[in-house]
């Protein structure tokens, strides 16, 4: 029987289970290997071209190391993966195509449902291994209404796969969490080491003249220098726990117009494309704590950041699909105004992470919760457009992990099944954390008035607006109580300089 194992974009594993499968029925060379890249799948939305750059290098790189350990692969340009799939099957007629289950949920159904009958062939789905979860899962019967904890999550997490936790079963350092060390501003000429940078080779080469050719993408892909390799994203990993980790919990809130990535990873490009595992990430992590070379805030941050938050993301993906798509829990309806594709804007803050998204393809954590979300739950911009934003621009995007963070993290537009407070904040906060506000034309003190800063207008009318239903969330309760500083005449104001603003948007 011949057999086919079919390769998703974001699954380029060292150990891929298909692979693995496969190999206990026939040699690599009895093996037909099929990877698609589909025309219609990079030209839904107007994808950033270094996003797509990445795919479709990381992709053909795959294949190539294929190849060499001596299968077949055939690597299909296709206007879809169902086109794709049917002409390797009219081509090679397997008997069986083996392949993981996707992580994107419309895809998985596909699999699960109609590939068999569409390809007339024996479609064999196998449990996807990319995330913890597929080994230990905290909550396997989740009740659909209730609200659980990352926090819970993530301890249960670090319980069963032992990180961090003494022999008395006590969290390392007598806590579970360092986030209260995690909040500093970045001193003023603090110069952050750099990211290392991969030069193109010539598959990445022909792969950047191929996204110019991509007519509906944006941004550019000429100075395109992420890994593309697990050797490589590997190397970049290498790099981050030699010269980042240990200043990564201290600075991981903090931003600044002046470097792009401070002390983050940037791993989630090679995280979600299946190039580097969870397990040994935050394993080499906690051994440089125990080495004494990365302080255990850092560290605990660290493994949070993945063994927690990554893991709760796609476990509430799953929990909440397909409904998640259209939750719209502020009933929030105007679009996305026209700079975020442009920058072009008076807020510094914005100006600054747009243009920086727009260039590199990335924004940190708190770019994107405290300045982009934030602004948007504030003006009432439409999740689903929202979510199509961030989809096409960002470096990491895929649909497991930008529903849950920007549906569900960043607009809070789930009602609070993924996070449990809306993240808002106003000006004081982006002052604190950040020094966009010094260059910035908007007064960030200021309440209302001409030269309030937007945010500040944005998010006391926000307050007015939703004062009953906030005050009943005890998590925003400091917030609402802030209501009392303003009289009858100044929440008229702030109403009305509200409007006049969303107006112009
Ligand atoms: C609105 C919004 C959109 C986001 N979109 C994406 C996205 O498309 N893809 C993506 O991978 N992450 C997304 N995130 C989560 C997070 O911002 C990125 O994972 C992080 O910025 C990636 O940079 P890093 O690798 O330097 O992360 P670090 O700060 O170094 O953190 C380490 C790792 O933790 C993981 N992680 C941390 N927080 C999250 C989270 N909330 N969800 C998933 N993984 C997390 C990532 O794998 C990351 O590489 C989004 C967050 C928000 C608020």
């Amino acid at each position: 029987m011949t057999i086919s194992v079919w390769i998703l974009e974001d699954q380029l594993l060292q150990q891929h289970p298909a692979i693995a499968h496969a190999l206990t029925l026939a040699p690599p060379a009895e093996i037909n290997v099929v990877m698609i890249e589909s025309r219609k799948a990079h030209r839904r939305l107007p994808y950033h071209r270094k996003r797509l750059a990445l795919i479709m290098s990381a992709g053909r790189h795959y294949a190539e190391q294929l190849e060499r350990a001596g299968y077949t692969v055939d690597y299909r340009k296709a206007d879809t993966l169902a086109h794709g799939l049917e002409q390797h099957c009219a081509v090679y007629k397997p008997g069986q195509l083996m392949t993981m289950a996707a992580s994107h949920y419309g895809l998985r159904q596909w699999q699960y449902q109609t590939a068999s009958s569409h390809l007339a062939c024996d479609v064999i789905v196998l449990p996807n291994t990319q995330f913890l979860t597929s080994q230990f899962d905290p909550y396997p019967k989740p009740e659909p209404q209730k609200r659980y904890l990352m926090e819970y999550f993530y301890r249960k997490m670090r319980k069963h796969f032992d990180l961090l936790i003494e022999a008395d079963g006590s969290p390392t350092g007598g806590s579970w969490n360092y986030d209260k060390l995690n909040r500093e501003k970045l001193p003023k000429g603090h110069v952050c080491p750099p990211v290392p940078t991969f030069a193109p080779d010539t598959i990445t080469l022909e792969v950047i003249q191929d996204v110019n050719a991509i007519e509906t993408a944006v941004g550019s892909a000429d100075d395109f220098n992420f890994a593309v390799t697990q050797a490589q994203a590997q190397a970049a990993f290498d790099d981050f726990l030699a010269h980042r980790l240990d200043l990564f919990g201290p600075y991981e809130d903090a931003m600044t117009s002046q470097q792009d990535s401070l002390y983050h990873s940037i791993m989630s490009p090679y995280m979600n494309l299946g190039l580097l595992e969870p397990l040994p990430m935050v394993e080499a992590a906690i051994n440089r704590y125990r080495a004494g070379s990365a302080r255990l805030n850092s560290v605990e941050g660290f493994v949070r950041q993945i063994v927690g938050w990554r893991e709760f993301i796609w476990w509430q993906y799953w929990r909440q699909m397909p409904g998640m798509r259209t939750h719209n829990h502020w009933q929030a309806t105007k679009p996305v105004p026209e700079f975020f594709w442009t920058g072009e804007t008076e807020m510094n803050c914005l100006k600054t992470v747009i243009k920086r998204v727009l260039r590199t393809s990335f924004n940190h954590h708190i770019e994107r919760l405290m300045v982009l979300c934030n602004f948007c739950v504030l003006a009432g911009i439409d999740p689903a457009e929202v979510n199509d934003w961030f989809m096409s621009l960002y470096i990491d995007a895929y649909d497991w992990v930008m529903y849950p963070n920007v549906i569900g993290m960043g607009l809070n537009a789930d009602g609070g099944l993924t996070a449990t407070k809306p993240y808002i904040a106003s000006a004081n906060y982006i002052n604190k954390m950040s020094d966009f506000c010094g260059g910035c034309a908007f007064n960030h003190k200021q309440r209302h008035g001409k030269d309030a800063c937007p945010f500040n207008i944005l998010y006391w009318n926000f307050l007015i607006k939703h004062e009953a239903e906030l005050r009943a969330n005890p998590r925003m309760g400091p917030n609402v109580l802030a209501l009392r500083h303003l009289d009858d005449e100044e929440r008229a104001i702030v109403t009305l300089e509200a409007q006049d603003f969303l107006a112009t948007l």
